[in-house]
């Protein structure tokens, strides 16, 4: 992977939201409440795909190359008619994973910032750089995979020949108004496609994209009813069978928790699997009701992914909310999985600061050690990183180590740990890949 010679500039956005890049100062990106310049090697160029943010509110932070101290810039350097500008954000592409989050000082009356991650930028050589590595090879979500026309034209087709299935209009509602890069996969007949089942969750998600009580816009809108068993398998059967490395997952963004429309998800699951064994059938959820977890892989369920923001009980609690469930359930239920020969995932949201503190590392490396997943998801944690750090943490910390050193010492402690960002496709009857070795 290419990396800068040199750190880059910092940029900034002028009133207009035009980027500007002002090399007198360097890029810092933010470990918690730290400013640093990050390690050349972990630049790359900014991912095809991903978004540039102006962050209102919110001064950047540059490097003064001389001192060799972190430096705010007050205002435009050269713009003497508006000097008002904000600092920039990169919402990295999917399958890449962030070292460094977004660099600036919140003013007085700054708006708290929408569910997105934000990953510090700079400029040099003529594009932008960012703080992060492509965590998983596979291309499933890849900018380059999707051509806009032929998902408009496929969508149109399937929408219309199962105009019966309320789940299929939904999820063209997905496809063409979210660009749900699932929802596009399902229409263009291919790798993982969703599943979405629940209307209702039994957790209070601070930065829950489907339903947000915080006053900030959720990202999209919570399906309002509960399929039946045969609108999930119109969708799932054929893809089980027909899509190359088929996936088909319960527990989508713009649904509640799964589980607490198990009932459903059974019977499903047992008539697909009465239909075919290829693919793999998977479960996103917060694995907080064990026993119907230990129901479901009974009857073919052949891998859970479950969400967490920490393995630190005090700091799940004030992320999730809990309302009738508790971290122990959340261990059981991988305990269920593992009991059945399942394959168990992690959705680790990973935040700079907080993800590779110390108290962080100790509490995942027990967690994994007692109750062992067999792969973890390292994905940005979609939020406001300053309301996370004050609502889940609440206390100044030291700097952290580094995202880069803290997966090396991950790695080197779980061998057998497998690391990605997407679902595997687990196939049973396939060779039972234990796991990918990145
Ligand atoms: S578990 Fe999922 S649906 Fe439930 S509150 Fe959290 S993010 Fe939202």
């Amino acid at each position: 992977m290419k990396h800068p010679e040199s750190l880059p500039s910092l940029v900034f956005t002028d009133a207009a939201g035009n980027i500007n890049d002002f090399p007198e100062l360097g890029m810092t990106g933010m470990s918690g409440s730290h400013f640093l310049p990050p390690e050349l090697n972990d630049l790359i160029p900014l991912p095809e795909g991903s978004e540039l943010f102006t962050m209102p509110g919110r001064l950047p932070v540059g490097w003064d190359f001389g001192s060799r101290e972190p430096v705010l810039l007050t205002e435009h350097p050269w713009d003497e008619e508006n000097k008002s500008i904000n600092a920039v954000a990169a919402f990295i592409a999917p399958a890449h994973t962030s070292i460094l989050t977004s660099s600036y000082q919140t003013q007085k009356d700054a708006p708290r910032l929408p569910l997105f991650a934000y990953t510090a930028v700079g400029w040099k050589d003529d594009q932008f750089w960012v703080p992060a590595f492509r965590s998983d090879k596979d291309v499933r979500q890849d900018f380059s995979q999707y051509n806009r026309e032929d998902v408009e034209r496929r969508t149109a087709l399937k929408l219309k020949a199962h105009r019966d299935n309320r789940l299929i209009q939904h999820l063209g509602k997905c496809c063409l108004t979210y660009g749900c890069p699932a929802a596009r996969n399902y229409f263009l007949e291919r790798w993982e496609a969703p599943l979405p089942t629940s209307p209702v969750c039994n957790a209070r998600c601070l930065g829950c994209i489907s339903l947000q009580e915080s006053g900030i816009c959720s990202a999209q809108e919570r399906i309002t009813f509960v399929p039946t068993v045969r609108e999930l398998c119109e969708i799932a059967i054929p893809h089980l069978k027909k899509a190359p490395n088929p996936v088909v997952s319960y527990g989508q963004g713009c649904e509640g928790e799964p589980l607490m429309q198990s009932a459903v998800l059974r019977e499903s699951i047992i008539q697909m699997r009465e239909a075919t064994d290829l693919g793999t059938i998977n479960l996103n959820s917060n694995a907080s009701l064990p026993e119907k977890v230990k129901e479901l892989a009974a009857v073919g369920l052949d891998s859970l992914r479950i969400s967490l923001n920490s393995a630190q009980e005090s700091c799940y609690n004030a992320y999730y909310r809990p309302k009738s469930y508790c971290f122990d359930d959340v261990k059981r239920s991988i305990d269920m999985m593992k009991d059945a020969g399942r394959f168990v995932s992690f959705n680790y949201f990973v935040i700079p600061g907080f993800t590779d503190s110390d108290e962080e590392f100790i509490a995942l490396s027990n967690l994994v050690a007692s109750h062992p997943p067999d792969f973890i998801q390292l994905r940005n944690l979609n939020i406001d990183p300053e309301w996370y750090f004050e609502t889940v943490w609440g206390k100044p910390h030291s700097l952290s180590e580094g995202i880069t050193p803290w997966l090396d010492k991950l790695k080197a402690r779980f061998p057998e740990l497998g690391f990605g960002y997407f679902n595997p496709n687990v196939h049973p009857t396939q060779k039972k890949k234990k796991y990918d070795k990145r």
